[in-house]
C-alpha cells in the first residue's frame, strides 16, 4: 500500500509542460505507469502517475478521485522513454503520454478483461448433469483442457451461446473463474508455404556482422544499405529468428501502412507458429486497442506498425527494425511532432538491444552517422540470383506539348512491354485531374479563397479541391471574371494521364492508385491483389506505389514530372529525389525480367542527373553532405524551426521578431546560434491563416535544447495578437 504521506506526481491529459502532485487515496495502491482520474480547475481528467515522490513545496494538495488501472499501462522503460521524448520534443508530457495510448483507453474505460475458467477439483458427480447434455458437453470441453480456458476460445470451440451454461455450471460447483485477463484476439491467417532460400554471400556477411554487434553490451544500431529487391527482409528474418525463438518480442516500423500487407505475409510465412500483427491509422479504434494491449501484454510476438507504434510497451523487446529509415512519413508532423526512427534508436539504446535501420537510400543522417562511426554500416549491393538492377533512360520532353504529358517514346515503351505480357507503371506524385484550371480569355485561375494554392480540377467528382485545405467547390462551366465559357485546364494528374492511356490502349486494364482511389477500407488491398496477378497491364500511381510493393511482372517504370523537384530551394530536395527516382525505379524488374526505366525531364543535362546516374546513391549522398556541411546544415548543426500563424502576416511576423530578439538575449558567445527569419513561410497562407517561421541553427543538441527550454520559460508573457498559433519543430523535415 502506498504510504498516505506519500505524493503521486502525476502527467495530465492537458497541454502542460510540468507534472502535477497529488495525494493518494488512502488505502490504495496508484502504481508507476497507471491511469489516475485527478481534479484538475472546476473539471477533472486522465493523468498517468510518474512518479511517487515523499515530499513537495506544493502546499494543499489535493487529493486524486480515482485508480482506473490496478495494473500499469506502462513499464518502467516506456515512461522513461515517453518522459525523455517530451523532453527532446519539447511537448507537454501529459499530451505524449495520452497519445502513446489506443484512443479507447485515453479516456478512463477499464482494459477489456476475459473470465478464465477451469475444472473445480471438488467437482460433483458429472451425471448429474446427464440430463442436461449441453452442460455437460461444454464441462467435458473445460475437462479436456491442460490450463485455464477463456470466454472466447470456449465460445469458439463450443460454437453456440455459452453464457448461461456457465454461470449454472459455475452455481453448481462444476467449475470456477481461475483469472480475469485481457486476452488478445488473433486470427490465425492462411499462412502459403515458404520457398527455403539460401542465402547470397553479401546477405549471409550482413547476418553474421548483426549477430556479432548483438553480443555486445551496447550494441550500435545498424544501417543496413540495401537496393530495392536485394533481400533485406530476408536479413530480417533470419536476423530475428534466434531472438523470436527465446520468446523475444520484434518491433518493425514502417513509414506506410501501403507496404505492410506484404510485409506483414513474409513474417508469418517465416514464423508460422508466432503471432504477427500490424498496428496503423487504418484499423478502427477496437482493432487498434487490441493490438496496443496485446503487444502490451506479450501475447504477441512482432509488431508491424506505422511511427505512432514506436511508443507501444512491449515487455520482452529483443529487436527494432526499422524499414525504409529514410522516409519522410516517419516523421509526425501534427501537434507532437516527433520522428520514429529517433525515438526507436533511443528505445534501442535504452534496452541495450540491436535496432537495424534499412533503406535502399538511406537518409543523410544515418549514412553520416555511420561514416564517423557511430553505426555498423551494411552493404547489400546486389539482388539475389537472377535479378538484375533497371536500366534508366532520360526522355528529353523540351519539345513535347506540356498538355500531352506522355512522350511518344514512352507510348511506345509502354506498348511493346505490353506485348511481352508484361506490367508497366507511371509514376506521377499529383492526383486529380489537372493542377490548374483557368481562362484563355482574362487569365483567371481557380485559387482557393484560403490559401494561395490553386485548386486541383478532379474529373470524376466535376470538383475543384484543395490538396492543402481540402476545401472543394462544384466547377462553373464558365469564367467567374470575364464569363468567358471556354475555361480551360492546364497540366497532368493522374486521372487525366489514366483518361489518355484508355484511349491509347482501349483493350488494356488501367488500375489507378492514389488516395482518391484507396480512401475505402480494403480497396488498396483489392487493387493490388489484381496487379499481383501479373496480368499485363497499366498502373497509374502516386507515391503511394513508390516505394515497398514488389511486382514481379512489372518491367517498365515511366516517371512523369519531377522538374519542379531540381530547382526546390529545400537543402533537402536532392537527397529526396534521389531516393524518389531510386525507390521507384526499384518497382522494375524484380522478377526473371530485365527492367526499364524511363524519366521524363525538360532538364535532361541537369547535373543531378549526372551524378545520379553515372555515379550512384552515395554519390549524391557525399556532395550533398558536403555542401551542408559548409552551410551548416543538418546532420552539421541542430534545428529548430518556430512556426507562427494568425489572421494577418504581420502578426506572426511581429511574435517571431519578438521570440528572437528573446533568444538573441540567451545567447552566450561560445555557443553559436544562428536565426534565419522571421519571414513568411513559403505557404504564406493555409486555411485562412498567414505563416510565417524563424528557424534557429544550433551547433550542438544540447544548446538547442538550452535555448527552446529557456524560451519556453518565457514565451506565455509575450503578447500575441491576430488568434495567433504557434509551435515548434525539432529537428525539422519540412520547411514549407
Ligand atoms: P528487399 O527487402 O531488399 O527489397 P526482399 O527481401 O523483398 O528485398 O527480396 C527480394 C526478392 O528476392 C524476394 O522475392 C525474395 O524472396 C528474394 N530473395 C531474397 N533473398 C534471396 C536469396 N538469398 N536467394 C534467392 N532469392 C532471394
Ligand atoms: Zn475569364
Ligand atoms: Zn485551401
Amino acid at each position: 500500500m502506498t504510504d498516505p504521506s506519500h505524493i503521486l506526481r502525476i502527467a495530465v491529459a492537458r497541454p502542460l509542460y510540468q507534472l502535477l502532485d497529488y495525494l493518494p487515496i488512502p488505502n490504495t495502491n496508484a502504481k508507476l505507469g497507471a491511469r489516475v482520474c485527478v481534479p484538475l480547475g472546476f473539471s477533472q481528467c486522465t493523468g498517468i502517475v510518474i512518479h511517487i515522490i515523499e515530499k513537495t513545496d506544493i502546499a494543499n494538495l489535493k487529493q486524486i478521485i480515482h485508480l482506473v488501472d490496478q495494473e500499469p499501462l506502462f513499464d518502467q522503460t516506456s515512461l522513461q522513454l515517453l518522459r525523455w521524448a517530451s523532453q527532446y520534443y519539447h511537448h507537454p508530457i501529459g499530451e505524449v503520454m495520452i497519445k502513446a495510448l489506443p484512443v479507447l483507453l485515453r479516456g478512463q474505460r477499464q482494459v477489456p478483461k476475459t473470465f478464465f475458467w477451469q475444472v473445480n477439483p471438488q467437482h460433483p458427480d458429472a451425471t448429474s448433469l446427464n440430463r442436461a447434455p449441453k452442460q455437460k458437453a461444454l464441462f467435458t470441453l473445460i475437462s479436456e483442457q491442460t490450463a485455464a480456458i477463456d470466454f472466447h476460445t470456449l465460445r469458439q470451440q463450443f460454437q453456440s451461446n455459452i453464457n448461461s451454461l456457465l454461470t449454472l455450471l459455475e452455481k453448481k460447483g462444476f467449475i470456477y473463474k481461475a483469472s480475469n485477463q485481457f486476452v488478445f484476439q488473433y486470427q490465425a491467417p492462411k499462412i502459403l508455404p515458404r520457398q527455403k532460400l539460401q542465402l547470397t554471400d553479401e546477405q549471409q556477411t550482413c547476418l553474421n556482422a548483426i549477430e556479432d554487434n548483438k553480443q555486445t553490451t551496447q550494441p550500435k544500431p545498424i544501417l543496413l544499405h540495401g537496393i530495392t529487391g536485394s533481400g533485406k527482409t530476408e536479413v530480417y528474418c533470419r536476423a530475428i529468428a534466434p531472438l523470436i525463438k527465446k520468446n523475444q518480442q520484434i518491433l518493425i516500423i514502417v513509414p506506410e501502412i501501403g507496404l505492410t500487407p506484404q510485409l506483414q505475409q513474409r513474417f508469418e510465412q517465416f514464423f508460422p507458429e508466432y503471432k504477427v500483427a500490424l498496428m496503423h491509422s487504418k484499423l478502427n479504434d477496437s482493432e487498434r486497442m487490441n493490438a496496443w494491449l496485446g503487444t502490451y501484454s506479450g501475447q504477441l510476438d512482432i509488431l508491424i506498425g506505422t511511427r505512432s507504434a514506436v511508443f507501444t510497451p512491449m515487455p520482452r523487446l529483443g529487436m527494432i527494425i526499422v524499414d525504409e529509415e529514410h522516409d519522410s512519413s516517419l516523421k509526425q508532423y501534427e501537434k507532437f511532432t516527433y520522428h520514429a526512427r529517433d525515438i526507436a534508436i533511443k528505445r534501442a539504446y535504452d534496452l541495450k538491444i540491436s535496432i537495424i535501420l534499412g533503406s535502399a537510400t538511406p537518409s543523410l543522417e544515418s549514412f553520416h552517422n555511420s561514416e564517423i562511426g557511430r553505426y555498423h554500416y551494411l552493404r547489400l549491393s546486389k539482388r539475389p540470383s537472377t535479378h538484375q538492377s533497371p536500366k534508366v533512360l532520360i526522355q528529353d520532353i523540351r519539345a513535347l506539348d506540356p498538355d500531352v504529358g506522355i512522350a511518344p517514346q514512352l507510348l511506345k515503351g509502354i506498348s511493346n512491354h505490353l506485348a511481352e505480357n508484361s506490367q508497366v507503371m507511371l509514376f506521377l506524385n499529383r492526383r486529380g485531374f489537372a493542377p490548374t484550371l483557368y481562362c484563355p480569355n482574362c487569365g483567371w485561375h481557380a485559387q482557393c479563397p484560403h490559401c494561395d494554392n490553386n485548386m486541383t480540377y478532379h474529373a470524376s467528382s466535376q470538383q475543384l479541391l484543395c490538396h492543402r485545405c481540402d476545401n472543394f467547390k462544384a466547377v462553373n462551366s464558365y469564367c467567374p471574371d470575364c464569363k468567358h465559357s471556354q475555361i480551360t485546364t492546364q497540366g497532368q494528374g493522374t486521372e487525366r494521364i489514366e483518361q489518355k492511356l484508355q484511349r491509347y490502349f482501349p483493350k488494356t486494364t488501367i488500375i489507378r492508385i492514389d488516395r482518391d482511389t484507396t480512401s475505402r477500407k480494403g480497396e488498396l488491398k483489392q487493387k493490388l491483389a489484381e496487379v499481383h496477378r501479373g496480368d499485363p497491364c497499366i498502373l497509374i500511381g502516386t507515391q503511394m506505389l513508390a516505394k515497398g510493393h514488389d511486382f514481379p511482372n512489372l518491367t517498365l517504370v515511366g516517371i512523369l514530372d519531377i522538374d519542379h523537384s531540381l530547382f526546390s530551394t529545400d537543402f533537402r530536395a536532392w537527397e529526396r529525389l534521389s531516393q524518389l527516382i531510386i525507390q521507384v525505379s526499384g518497382r522494375a524488374g524484380r522478377a526473371e525480367k530485365k527492367g526499364t526505366v524511363i524519366l521524363q525531364t525538360t532538364e535532361p543535362e541537369h547535373p543531378f542527373f549526372h551524378l545520379l546516374l553515372s555515379s550512384g546513391y552515395l554519390a549524391v549522398a557525399r556532395y550533398s553532405l558536403e555542401e551542408r556541411k559548409n552551410w551548416h546544415f543538418p546532420p552539421y548543426s541542430q534545428q529548430a524551426l518556430i512556426r507562427a500563424s494568425a489572421t494577418q502576416m504581420e502578426y506572426a511576423l511581429e511574435f517571431l521578431d519578438k521570440l528572437k530578439v528573446i533568444l538573441q538575449s540567451y545567447q552566450k558567445e561560445e555557443e553559436a546560434l544562428e536565426l534565419l527569419g522571421a519571414a513568411p513561410s513559403p505557404i504564406e497562407k493555409r486555411a485562412k491563416r498567414y505563416r510565417a517561421q524563424l528557424l534557429m541553427n544550433t551547433k550542438t543538441r544540447s544548446h538547442r535544447h538550452y535555448y527552446i527550454n529557456r524560451l519556453l520559460g518565457d514565451i506565455a508573457s509575450i503578447s500575441k495578437k491576430g488568434q495567433l498559433r504557434w509551435s515548434i519543430d525539432i529537428d525539422p523535415m519540412d520547411y514549407a
